[in-house]
């Protein structure tokens, strides 16, 4: 009796505190600058995002679905009915396959905030059932081990292999959780997350630094301090700081594992790129309710060392498939430590062969979300764009039917060796399918990153036409976003006292310019900062931001040994690229010179039934090379020719093609 009392209090403070719903609820954080605004509050309207959102809704989630709900091609699901009891056979797919699902159900529940589809929601209830009936009554959860212990009683193997991902999942399991919570006010789901997090505690309580290491990819941190703000229980936010103070404890870590050193040893980005960028954002949401400065520093140096040193054009990271670290113990050769999917070394972006697997980019845009609600800093919400139009949208193709693992900046149908986890989409990645669900809770949540608010007022992040709707607050924005920069806020419903809109001022956007009311207004507007607005605003005002959006030419630093002499071409946030069905069947990629003069005009196209924005304008033809190894350079002068350029999220969507992001200079 006294514990369902407890229980029923339990449930009444949830939904007390149930008033802000925001994606990463640092509402109550004492140390961020921002919160976000309740899921379900910004619906996209019109354009690229509510285009991109209705191929989720309609395309991705119930493709997903099927293929998780299909034992003859993906067990995600049956592997959950078999720990239930509820069917017979084995464990089947790779380890991290329950954190697939959740993922997924964690789409569902942010697009279900969104439509209140009551499919989506009977869909999640009857998944969640299964679930919970599977979780043991420790409160540990993963099939592949609850499996193993149904045929063989009295024998466990939780923790013993390190490559089991059980946190791994069980940190998804926390987030899509929370967010169901936030999405439909229901504690199912939750209440399977606490019993798996109350299980952690216990775990970490008892075991030891090497067992307790085995806790590879820690979407576990994000996933147990998101439960810490949704349940308020201290032990959740104690099990994480302890998580990063044991890292680098015991003696045989790894770079790959970013636990060979300490993690407040740790100054530079190593080893493999998931794992990373879910460790630091993992890091950063510790400090968003501990303050830790040393914590802080760490985060800043590796993000100095991350986009100043180590990351692609696209936001894409993990520039090596396969790699060794030199910092790692001894130069004997045999000592020497693999990596793999990894960070490389300064400037050692390669470009064919360039790993940036989807789930390192949505990693970025996680970390890059959370530092911006720590600092309020626009340098982080660049990044968090540049990876979400270019690297982690290139994973998923235009119909939602198709996912990439890897996102290379180039590829070439003659490429002479087939590269271990090969490029190519597909529809169901049976080795490693844990991007697709990713994306579709990336996608889903794209509209939770568009806004942020805190007491001075509304922090614009995102452009794209939506509206934003909270119990004090109504603004309609209209855009073309990203194709074009001009950009309509109309404020319906407004606080009548000073607030302050936050405009972003994109660090690529020079000569911004803003009219309010048609007027034009004088307010600084800084490349790379939030523009501040401060005024006792009225229903109806309207405030126009142009961002001017020409195609530019970027060059690397010389020390990227791979793009010497060659050249990208950016358009306000997208990286484009030239792609062979955009060229004469006889002329290849490799044959086409960019002159530094070149004018690139926008130009609408489609692929598909997809709308997007092409560049034309007129390069240079080069005479062919031919195969020998080296060759005297041709003295025939190079042709003008037209070339089309498009989108580099968009290519791989018409058949196996020949691509390339940096292109020769003439
Ligand atoms: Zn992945």
């Amino acid at each position: 009796m006294k514990k369902c009392l407890l229980y029923l209090l339990f449930i009444l403070s949830l939904a007390a505190r149930a008033q802000n719903r925001s994606l990463t609820n640092t509402s109550n954080s004492k140390h961020t600058i921002l919160s976000g605004t309740d899921i379900g509050s910004v619906k996209w309207t019109e354009g690229f995002w509510a285009d991109r959102f209705a191929v989720l809704r309609d395309s991705m989630l119930p493709r997903l679905w099927r293929i998780y709900n299909d034992p003859h091609i993906s067990h995600a699901f049956t592997n959950f009915e078999i720990a239930a009891g509820l069917d017979t056979g084995s464990h089947e797919g790779p380890p991290f396959h329950d954190g697939d699902f959740y993922k997924l159900l964690e789409g569902m529940a942010a697009v279900y905030a969104v439509t209140k589809d009551k499919r989506l929601d009977s869909l999640m209830d009857h998944a969640i059932a299964v679930i919970a009936k599977c979780q043991r009554a420790d409160g540990y959860i993963h099939t592949p081990v609850i499996i193993e212990e149904k045929k063989h009683p009295g024998k466990t193997t939780a923790f013993e292999d390190r490559l089991n991902f059980e946190t791994y999942n069980m940190g998804h399991l926390m987030t899509a959780a929370c967010v169901h919570f936030r999405a439909t006010g229901k504690t199912t789901f939750l209440n399977v997350a606490i019993k798996s997090a109350n299980y952690l505690v216990s775990f970490y309580h008892r075991s030891s630094p090497e067992l307790a290491r085995n806790a590879i990819c820690p979407s576990h941190y994000m996933g147990i301090v998101e439960l810490y703000r949704t349940t308020k229980d201290p032990a959740y936010l104690e099990l994480a700081k302890n998580l990063i103070n044991i890292r680098g404890l015991v003696s045989n870590g790894t770079d790959d594992n970013q636990d060979r050193v300490p993690f407040r040893d740790q100054f530079t980005a190593m080893g493999h790129a998931v794992r990373a960028n879910y460790l630091y954002a993992g890091v950063a949401d510790v400090v968003a309710e501990t303050g830790d400065d040393s914590l802080h520093h760490n985060l800043d140096a590796i993000w100095s060392d991350v986009t100043e040193r180590k990351m692609y054009i696209t936001g894409g990271c993990g520039a090596l498939y396969d790699g060794v670290s030199p910092d790692a113990i001894s130069y004997n050769p045999p000592d020497i430590q693999e990596v793999h999917q990894a960070y490389g070394r300064d400037y050692q972006l390669p470009n064919t062969t360039a790993h940036n697997e989807t789930c390192a980019n949505i990693g970025n845009m996680l970390w890059n979300w959370r530092m911006l609600l720590l600092t309020g800093n626009a340098q982080y919400t660049d990044v968090l764009e540049q990876a979400l139009y270019n690297s982690v949208l290139s994973g998923v193709s235009l119909d939602g039917d198709r996912y990439f693992y890897t996102n290379p900046l180039r590829a070439s149908r003659a490429f002479p060796y087939t590269l271990r986890w090969a490029g190519g989409r597909e529809e169901y990645i049976k080795l490693s399918n844990c991007c697709p669900p990713n994306l579709a809770r990336t996608i889903a949540e794209v509209a939770d990153y568009a806004y942020s608010t805190n007491e001075k007022g509304i922090w614009v992040n995102l452009y794209g036409g939506n509206t934003l709707e909270t119990p004090t607050l109504k603004i309609q924005q209209q855009t073309d976003y990203p194709w074009d920069g001009k950009i309509t806020l109309t404020l319906d419903k407004i606080p009548a006292k000073p607030f302050s809109l936050f405009l972003r001022i994109p660090g690529w956007c020079k000569d911004a310019s803003l009219s309010i009311n048609g007027k034009p207004n004088s307010t600084t507007l800084t490349p790379g900062t939030y523009a501040e607005l401060s005024h006792t605003w009225k229903p109806g005002d309207i405030i126009t931001l142009n961002i001017p959006m020409p195609a530019v030419l970027i060059k690397a630093n010389p020390q990227v040994e791979e793009t010497r002499g060659q050249i990208a071409v950016r358009r306000g946030p997208i990286v484009y690229c030239l792609e062979s069905p955009d060229l004469a069947t006889n002329i290849s990629i490799f044959n086409i010179a960019i002159p530094a003069n070149i004018i690139l005009h926008p130009t609408q196209i489609t692929i598909g039934r997809h709308h997007l924005m092409a560049l034309d304008g007129t390069a240079l033809l080069l005479p062919s090379s031919n195969t020998h190894l080296y060759q005297q350079l041709s003295t025939t002068p190079p042709i003008p020719t037209p070339i089309r350029l498009i989108p580099y999220y968009a290519w791989a969507n018409r058949g196996d093609t020949d691509m390339t992001v940096w292109m020769e200079l003439q």
